[in-house]
């Protein structure tokens, strides 16, 4: 096939704790190791002053297809997250019909083979319809490709379903040989349940934030508490169940508090050599730069769910991206078509895109005020959803799959929605001055983006 040289860049794995300016090679579509080699290279990329990093993994993404490929398509979005330096996205089920047959998942992997841009991945519903009567067909789904389970954009309301739905697919351990290094805790897992935490009953109605700000504005809100109920349950019905959760775009201080008391608990039990459960959570870019502040214009580009919350939410999940609470980046990338997000504010659907602002949007907001290390950072979007996924991704290890993603960290420029490849432009970032960006992109060992000279 080729040989690629990535030559003379900053190498960042923190798969296997690397900071380190080397070569990096790559033949057949695997990581050969990092040089000088003799082999003669039949590419070459002068990656002096970037950052070369395994492929980002965004674990947390809508394509919409089928059913609302107005909104976005498989081929749209892997556009979208080859331009934003993704390589690996996990696509949620709400699609129209739910992903939740096992044709439905192949259908999934048969688009994004077409698509031929970044790895796509199915995430199963875990009830059938996400009509939340009864559990989806799990094991099916796992055979035709599905990573992990849930009912996002919903939650599953039932605790007794919740419950079997982790018994479930607990049953579903690794099969293959993986090339990454993986730990002996993440071993003892099958799939995960990924969980949006939200009480319906107490956001009925709601279209923001409940605080300060929605009073003065006038509009109904949705309280923390609503998150935090659920985020609380979960994390039990793990426990319960040696299962494994994984929280969503988690908005709230005590959302934070819970899952760091969590994880702590399961990591004693590991140590002990009890049975114990698995418990992660997930920051996107918007709930860690932007308050429900932004509400105040009535910009439906502000309207998400869990909503934006308040000053005192940002810099409780900013602490937790620090003390490794939360050990997942992801976008949530929500693509609307401009017909439906220009609705009155109440009855615009909720959701901005991710995919092409979420590097720089991490950078900016994460590395740049000293929050946390370059290394610290790309574990969140490498090896940490490689294991909350049970895939064998995020890594730069000898023999793994060669998916690179070259960043320059320097260079400053200003987000423009319209040269975005998404079919959408609902992003509330549209003019926002960002630093760095993803240049070079290897998905396979396949150059999919080359704006290196
Ligand atoms: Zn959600
Ligand atoms: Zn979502």
């Amino acid at each position: 096939m080729s040989t690629l040289l990535f030559r003379n860049g900053r190498v960042i794995d923190p798969s296997q704790n690397l900071d380190r300016i080397a070569d990096l090679w790559v033949k057949d579509g695997k990581v050969l190791g990092l040089g000088p080699r003799s082999d003669s290279a039949t590419d070459i990329l002068d990656c002096t002053g970037m950052i070369v990093s395994p492929g980002l993994i965004d674990m947390h993404v809508h394509f919409r297809e089928p059913g609302r490929e107005e909104d976005e398509t498989i081929l749209t979005g892997s556009r979208a997250a080859i331009n934003g330096g993704v390589t690996t996205v996990a696509c949620m089920p709400n699609t129209e019909p739910a992903i939740d047959t096992r044709d439905a998942a192949e259908f999934v992997i048969l688009q994004a083979k077409r698509a031929n841009q970044c790895h796509v991945l199915p995430i199963g519903a875990v009830t059938k319809g996400r009509a939340q009567k009864e559990l989806a067909e799990i094991g099916k789904l796992v055979d035709g490709g599905a990573v992990a389970f849930t009912d996002d954009g919903a939650p599953v309301q039932s605790a007794e379903i919740m419950r079997r739905a982790l018994e479930y697919t607990k049953m579903f351990k690794r099969k293959t040989k993986f090339a990454r290094p993986v730990t002996a805790y993440e071993d003892r897992f099958g799939k995960a349940v990924l969980v949006h935490a939200e009480i319906m009953e107490l956001t009925e109605g709601g279209v923001m934030n409940e605080g300060e700000v929605s009073v003065r504005l006038g509009v109904r809100g949705m309280p923390g508490v609503a998150e935090d109920i659920m985020i609380y349950r979960d994390i039990v019905l793990a426990e319960l169940t040696n299962g494994k959760v994984h929280i969503l775009h988690v908005s709230t201080a005590g959302g934070v508090d819970l899952i760091r008391q969590g994880h702590k608990r399961a990591m004693e039990l590991h140590e002990a050599g009890k049975p114990t459960f698995w418990i992660s959570g997930e920051a996107c870019p918007h709930h860690f730069n932007l308050t429900d502040e932004a509400l105040a214009t009535y910009d439906t580009n502000f309207k998400m769910a869990p909503p934006l919350r308040t000053q005192r939410d940002v810099d409780a999940i900013i602490e937790g991206l620090k003390d490794g609470t939360l050990s997942v980046l992801a976008t949530d990338h929500a693509p609307h078509s401009a017909e439906k997000k220009s609705r009155e504010f109440d009855a615009a659907p909720n959701g901005i895109l991710g995919l092409e602002t979420f590097l720089p949007m991490c950078i900016t907001h994460l590395i740049e005020p000293g929050h946390l290390t370059w290394i610290q950072m790309l574990e969140k979007m490498t090896i940490n959803p490689a294991r909350v996924l049970g895939i064998d991704r995020g890594s730069l290890v000898e023999g793994a799959i060669a998916d690179v993603t070259v960043i320059d960290p320097d260079l400053e420029w200003a987000i423009d929605v319209n040269a975005f490849h998404s079919k959408s432009r609902n992003s509330p970032y549209h003019g926002w001055k960002v630093k760095g960006k993803a240049v070079a992109v290897a998905v396979g060992g396949g150059l999919k983006k080359n704006e290196l000279q």
